[in-house]
């Protein structure tokens, strides 16, 4: 495993190796660089080189202390500012309190500090005080948007490591192993401007939106053939799902309906070519059911605002078009 699961940034990864197959880690480091460069993938594997026990390439990825570590639940592995509040002086002093206790289980104790820019001053020089003497198991990783914006004190106390966006080149070969060799995933590793967190995001977002898209055609066929064990079938699989993908759901199914309206009204124009299929399948249906069930799913989008569980939504939703 190595480095290698961080994309690009060939000298650093080169680098850290190294010092990792050598145990030689250091205990103070400052990452910075664009977000979404994959500084929190680094730090992680940072962090599970340091508490890794495996053989091999360090970090191995596969023995204890590196699966708990890269899944974030190692007990010698800490890590505070995930979100985006003042890291307080009292968080501060808790960790440095936290320091001298041993480790729990791992030749070392880390401590990783994300949005290291948003330490007040008060807790930069709490944090300080530790990172000048504190015991030689400690490892912290401070992960800032800006390395300016850490007091120079601490900065000159930790090794500086700046990741660089990536190649298009290395950008595509990264996602294609992630998220299948398909055009949108090409498309996306061409546009982020080699910063993968930025694709990430997007093929991510599409894949959700691609299930909500699915199950809304698949519903979509069944109300249009009246076919009501196909219905049911589907509305029981749906009584998992959260509400928001749920309300999605009903808004896509919603506008696939409107389309079908539109084309029995002659307006082919207003209709997506890709609704078009859908749209003339449930044009197989009156013009009086299309209309009840666009009312039904309107009445259950505003059910959705009120509280009322997915598992009731989805009964009613089956329950209404399949009366219809
Ligand atoms: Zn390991």
């Amino acid at each position: 495993m190595s480095f290698d699961a961080l994309a690009g940034n060939e000298a650093l990864r080169e680098r850290l190796s190294q010092r990792a197959a050598r145990g030689d880690l250091g205990h103070a480091y400052l990452i910075s660089g664009p977000v979404g460069s994959g500084r929190t993938t680094l730090a992680r594997l940072m962090a599970a080189a340091m508490v890794c026990t495996g053989n091999g390439k360090v970090p191995c990825g596969v023995c204890a202390g590196c699966k708990k570590a890269l899944s974030g639940i190692h007990p010698d592995v800490t890590a505070i500012g995930g979100d985006s509040k003042e890291i307080t002086v009292g968080q501060a002093r808790t960790l440095r309190a936290d320091a001298y206790i041993r480790p729990n289980e791992a030749p070392r104790k880390v401590y990783l500090i994300q949005n290291a820019q948003n330490m007040n001053n008060f807790a930069q020089n709490a944090l300080l005080k530790v990172l000048e003497d504190g015991p030689a198991y400690a490892a912290f990783l401070l992960i800032a948007d800006n390395p300016s914006r850490v007091l120079p004190t601490i900065r000159s106390r930790c090794e500086e490591l700046f990741l660089s966006p990536v190649t298009p080149r290395q950008a595509e070969a990264y996602l294609v192993r992630r998220f299948g060799d398909k055009p949108q995933v090409r498309e996306a590793a061409a546009g982020c401007g080699g910063i993968l967190g930025r694709a990430v995001e997007r093929l991510e977002g599409e894949q959700d939106l691609s299930q909500v898209q699915e199950a809304a055609l698949k519903l979509a066929a069944v109300f249009a053939d009246a076919d009501e064990p196909g219905l049911m079938q589907l509305c029981v699989g749906l009584e998992r799902w959260s509400r928001e993908d749920f309300s999605a759901l009903l808004s896509e199914l919603l506008l696939l309906v409107r389309h079908a309206l539109a084309l029995q009204a002659g307006t082919q124009a207003e209709v997506p070519a890709a609704a078009l299929p859908a749209a003339r399948r449930l044009g197989r249906r009156g013009r009086r059911e299309l209309l009840e069930a666009a009312g039904l799913l309107e009445e259950l989008g505003r059910a959705g605002k009120f509280n009322v569980g997915v598992g009731h939504l989805a009964g009613a939703l089956c329950a209404g078009l399949g009366g219809l």
